[in-house]
C-alpha cells in the first residue's frame, strides 16, 4: 500500500517510509491510497470475536500488504493486552472506556502499536538504532514512553518542561530507565518543542543518530485507534443493537475522531459522529461557516484537547473532500468550562458514573444531540483519576487512584536537566 501526502506534492511512500518520517516532504500528512472494504460476513459475525480478534481483521485491511499475517498479529496481541469495555451510563447513552491501558489514556493503543510496527521495520531491515524525541506537556509523554519501553532498537528522549506537568504525569515517565531518557528542560512546553523541531532540521545531528517523532499525525499511531471503534460496535451488536448507532469523540488534535471515520469508510454501521470540542471550537466553527480559521489556543480544564489548530482536519479533508460532504457524516458542539464542570457534577451525582473533564465534553454532546431512536457511544478518552484535582474540586469527594497509577508513584525519578538552549541539547544528543 501507498501512502499519498494530503498537501499532494510529495512523492507517494511506503508504510516503511510513512511511519519513519511521520510528516511527508512537502508538510502533509499521509493517507493510505486505498482504504479497503471490509465484508457484509464480518459485521455479521463481530459480536462474536474478541477485542483482539476484530483488531486484527482491521489492521491486515490497512496493514496487511505490508506486514506478514503472523508478525501483524503478534503486533496486534502485544498491543491490545487491555479490554476497553463499553459501559451503560443512562438511558440510550454508552461510555467506551479507553483508559484500560499502562498510563489510563486512550494514547497507549496507537503509542504501542508504533512501537512495535517501528521495531519491526528496524529488525527486518537491520537498520541502526532509531531515536524518538517527544515533546510533552504531560499524556503524549507518558503514552510514548511506555509504548515504546523495552523495545528493541530504539531509544526515546522525553522532553518536559521543568516543574510544568503534574506530579503523576511526570513519575510516568521518569521513573522507567530502559530505553526510555527524560530530558528536563528549564522553560515551557513551546520550548520542549522548538527543540525537537530544531533537531529534526539539523544536518549533522542527523548524521550522527537516525531520529523520529512519535506524535498523532504518525499514521502507525492513528489507524491503529480504529480498532476500537469497531470493537464498540460489536459491543452494541451484541446487546442487540444494530442501528442508528451514534459515536461521539471529545476532540483535540483529530486523530482519534478521524480513525472513527476511516472506520466508518470501510463499513462500520455507524450512522453519524459527533466531535465534541471544548472553547477551542475551531471544527465547530468549520461546520457553521465553511470557513477553516486557526486560532491561538485557550486553556481549559479538558486540557488535552486545547488545539488551536487540529493538524488531523486535513486528513478529515482529503477523506471527505467537502465541506457538504463532512456536515452529511459529522456534527460539532462546543462547551465552556463551566458546562464540562456541571456536565461532571450532574452524571456523577445522578447516574453514579464519573465522568473525566474530557469524556464529559462527549457525555453532555450525547445528552443533547442524540435522537430518541438512536444509541450514543462516546469515548471515554482518560481515567479521572489521571485530573484528580480538577475532579474532586468539582464532585467535592476524593477520587482513588487506581493501582497502576500508584505503581508509577513509588518509582525513583531518573531525568537529566538541561537548559533551553539549542546548542547544549545538541552537544548532549551527540555524545550519546
Ligand atoms: C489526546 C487526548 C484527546 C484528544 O484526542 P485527539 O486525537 O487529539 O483529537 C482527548 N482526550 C484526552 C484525555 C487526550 O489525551
Amino acid at each position: 500500500m501507498k501512502y499519498y501526502s494530503t498537501n499532494q506534492k510529495a512523492d507517494k511512500a511506503t508504510l516503511q517510509e510513512a511511519v519513519v518520517k511521520g510528516l511527508a516532504s512537502d508538510r502533509g500528512l499521509f493517507m493510505p491510497e486505498v482504504i479497503k472494504q471490509l465484508p457484509a460476513s464480518f459485521f455479521d459475525k463481530m459480536k462474536d470475536l474478541s477485542f483482539q480478534e476484530i483488531a486484527y481483521t482491521v489492521a491486515d485491511a490497512f496493514f496487511g500488504d505490508d506486514v506478514d499475517a503472523e508478525s501483524l498479529k503478534k503486533i496486534v496481541y502485544d498491543t491490545l493486552s487491555f479490554d476497553v469495555p463499553l459501559v451503560h451510563v443512562n438511558d440510550n447513552i454508552y461510555s467506551l472506556e479507553l483508559f484500560h491501558g499502562p498510563t489510563l489514556a486512550f494514547k497507549d493503543v496507537g503509542a504501542r502499536f508504533m512501537s512495535r510496527l517501528l521495531g519491526y521495520f528496524i529488525k527486518k531491515e537491520g537498520q541502526k538504532e532509531v531515536n524518538v524525541l517527544v515533546a510533552t506537556s504531560g499524556d503524549t509523554g507518558s503514552a510514548v514512553a511506555n509504548g515504546f519501553l523495552g523495545v528493541n532498537g530504539i531509544h526515546v528522549y522525553v522532553l518536559y518542561p521543568k516543574g510544568k506537568v503534574s506530579p503523576i504525569q511526570e513519575c510516568q515517565f521518569t521513573t522507567l530507565g530502559e530505553n526510555i531518557t527524560a530530558l528536563e528542560i528549564d522553560g515551557v512546553f513551546d520550548d520542549c518543542q522548538a527543540l525537537v523541531k530544531s533537531a529534526f532540521m539539523d544536518k549533522e545531528l542527523n548524521a550522527h543518530m537516525k531520529l523520529t517523532s512519535a506524535n498523532s499525525i504518525n499514521v502507525a499511531r492513528f489507524l491503529p485507534q480504529a480498532f476500537y471503534y469497531f470493537y464498540a460496535v460489536a459491543q452494541l451488536h451484541k446487546l442487540g443493537i444494530k442501528k442508528d448507532i451514534v459515536i461521539c469523540v471529545p476532540s483535540g488534535n483529530f486523530g482519534n475522531i478521524t480513525a472513527g471515520l476511516f472506520g466508518k469508510r470501510m463499513g462500520m454501521p455507524v450512522s453519524r459522529f459527533i466531535a465534541a470540542n471544548n472553547r477551542n471550537d475551531i471544527f465547530y466553527q468549520y461546520l457553521q461557516t465553511g470557513e477553516y480559521k486557526p486560532k491561538a489556543s485557550v486553556q481549559t480544564i479538558a486540557n488535552a484537547m486545547d488545539v488551536g489548530d487540529p493538524s488531523n482536519f486535513a486528513r478529515v479533508l482529503a477523506l471527505y473532500g467537502s465541506h457538504k460532504a463532512i456536515c452529511e457524516d459529522i456534527s460539532g458542539c462546543t462547551y465552556t468550562d463551566d458546562q464540562i464542570r456541571e456536565t461532571l457534577k450532574k452524571c456523577y451525582k445522578e447516574h453514579k458514573y464519573l465522568l473525566d473533564p474530557h469524556g464529559a465534553v462527549g457525555y453532555r454532546a450525547l445528552s443533547e444531540m442524540l435522537k430518541p431512536n438512536e444509541t450514543g457511544v462516546f469515548l471515554e478518552t482518560a481515567h479521572p483519576a489521571k485530573f484528580k484535582d480538577t475532579v474532586e474540586g468539582i464532585i467535592g469527594e476524593p477520587v482513588v487512584i487506581p493501582q497502576k497509577l500508584q505503581e508509577f508513584m513509588k518509582g525513583k525519578k531518573q531525568s537529566i536537566e538541561l537548559p533551553k538552549d539549542f546548542e547544549t541539547f545538541k552537544s548532549y544528543l551527540l555524545k550519546q
